[in-house]
């Protein structure tokens, strides 16, 4: 199954990526990732890049950000499911900078607008 990724509009922290894949250049990471999202056969993916077996290599991928928090702009980041998933992207709703939460009207952080 494709999923719809476009790689280029996300932030990634690559600081982020799991171990299997951490020590390879970020370009090819980035490949990885298009690669398996496109719904290319695991194993071939794998042998390309000199890998046997890496069981779920999406818990791998580093984390993405593909917006920011309304309140004070920093980037929500969100962790990478399997390509089977409904969303590929597990985002968190709460800003890790400064706790307001996303898509509800009753927030109650701490920004004064959100109240
Ligand atoms: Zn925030
Ligand atoms: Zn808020």
């Amino acid at each position: 199954m494709k999923r719809n990724f476009d790689i280029e509009l996300l932030q990634i922290d690559f600081r982020t990526t799991g171990n299997r894949l951490k020590d390879l250049p970020i370009d090819s990471i980035k490949e990885i990732m298009v690669l398996y999202y496109d719904g290319k056969k695991i194993k071939d993916i794998l042998s390309n890049f000199g890998f046997e077996n890496m069981g779920r290599i999406y818990v791998n991928f580093p984390k993405v950000s593909k917006r920011e928090c309304e309140m004070c702009g920093e980037l929500f980041w969100a962790s990478m499911k399997s390509r089977q998933s409904q969303s590929i992207f597990e985002e968190s709703l709460e800003c890790r900078n400064c706790e307001h939460i996303e898509g509800f009207y009753e927030c109650n952080c701490e920004n004064g607008k959100c109240v």
